[in-house]
């Protein structure tokens, strides 16, 4: 079987690597040169577009930033998985608030401005503090606002309008205001659903941001009612879109309670634990569910952890002398705060897992792995 990827990143390259066992072949379309690459080697090009669709008997996606006209070219062919529309769900903050507050998932109060007159409602019907979010085009915490003050009200506005006008031509604009929550922590869901409609999830992950980009995340194995809350908003969410394939649902926790952040129509970092800490991890999931193959589980074999590697190359081979440590690069070019790679460290108790993540966090240099040693304690 031949699989499509769009975007040739590390997610297509460790989707790759998952299903080479399964006798299933994947290229990537690198959307920056218009190419077809092999992910592990993006320098071995296969032509363009339509030479990938050709390719492929399934045509998926890694992230949700994708031309639409390249959509929709995939789309025709009737190869691609999950839909267009799903796809552009996620890349779009306007749909994806419709879409929560269609299928009745609870998310932060919010209001969708492309207009002074709109930012001025946003401002007397929200409580602040506020964040504001680029309905398109978002990630790693980047195009956004935070709004504390109504002092600061008029330079925030000055920045969005020069936002606005830096943006695309012949698009149409628009930031989410929604209001800060007052969240106890952040944890995320990653599940499957599979041509047929049954839907699969992992345990849910704690994860730990700096400067907006994920660095940490921890697989929880004991929240059996946050658990269920989850998965119904999984599955409301998943059904909602006919998805198929792997979709991550980020969630803020506010005591017991779950609101979803936002979703990713794809494999998603706090998944990455998934390759060690699970039977079958979300890369060879989401390859299974697109191809119309039955679900692996998501069940957490035993406790396991991510770190992501930020902008380094190199780290300490003496990491691979811990029990249960694996080291997974990207092969990309080093770029400040870039992510590189990741380590997974997985242990047969939560005790031990904390021990581990303390010798890995010792290893590391601590300029870039602070505060490993404190996320630890999500588990103690
Ligand atoms: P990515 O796609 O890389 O996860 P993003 O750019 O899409 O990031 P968000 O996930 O929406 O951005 O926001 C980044 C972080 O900002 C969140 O993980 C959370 O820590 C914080 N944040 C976002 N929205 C809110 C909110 N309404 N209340 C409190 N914190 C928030
Ligand atoms: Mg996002
Ligand atoms: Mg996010």
């Amino acid at each position: 079987m031949n699989v499509l990827v769009l975007g040739a990143g590390q997610l297509a390259r460790m989707m790759a690597l998952a299903v080479k066992p399964l006798n299933i072949q994947i290229r990537a379309y690198d959307v920056g040169s218009a190419s077809v690459v092999d992910p592990l080697n993006t320098e071995l090009q296969y032509g363009d577009l339509s030479a990938g669709i050709e390719f492929a008997d399934t045509i998926t996606a890694e992230f949700e930033h994708i031309a639409h006209d390249v959509l929709a070219k995939c789309e025709a062919s009737g190869k691609l998985k999950p839909s267009s529309q799903a796809i552009k769900t996620g890349g779009d903050r306007r749909l994806e608030k419709q879409l929560l507050e269609n299928a009745s998932v609870a998310n932060a109060k919010h209001k969708i401005i492309e207009n002074k007159s709109d930012f001025d409602q946003a401002l007397a019907t929200l409580e602040l503090p506020l964040i504001l979010k680029s309905a398109l085009a978002g990630y790693d915490g980047k195009g956004q606002w935070r709004l504390k003050d109504k002092a600061h009200a008029d330079d925030i506005w000055l920045d969005i309008e020069a936002f606005f006008a830096g943006g695309e031509q012949g698009v149409k604009h628009a930031v989410v205001a929604e209001q800060m929550v007052p969240f106890n922590r952040e944890v995320s869901l990653v599940g499957m659903r599979d041509v047929h409609g049954n839907t699969k999830v992992y345990p849910l992950t704690e994860n730990h941001h700096t400067d907006g980009v994920l660095t940490v995340s921890v697989a929880l194995e004991t929240a059996v009612e946050l658990q269920a809350q989850a998965q119904l908003m999984f599955d409301k969410i998943a059904n909602a879109l006919e998805y198929v394939g792997v979709l991550a649902i980020e969630f803020f926790q506010v005591g017991d309670q779950l609101l979803v952040n936002e979703i990713a129509p794809r494999v998603h970092n706090s998944g990455h634990w998934t390759q060690q800490g699970a039977d079958t991890s979300q890369f060879e999931n989401h390859i299974r569910a697109v191809c119309g193959l039955p679900l692996g589980n998501g069940d957490l074999v035993r406790p396991t952890a991510m770190i992501n590697i930020l902008g380094e190359d190199t780290v300490p081979n003496e990491i691979l002398s811990i029990p249960s440590v694996t080291l997974h690069w990207y092969g990309k070019s080093k770029r400040a705060g870039r992510k590189m790679g990741h380590i997974n460290v997985s242990a047969q108790t939560n005790k031990q897992l904390t021990e581990r993540l303390a010798e890995v966090a010792n290893i590391l240099p601590s300029r870039a792995f602070a505060d490993i040693q404190q996320y630890a304690n999500a588990l103690s």
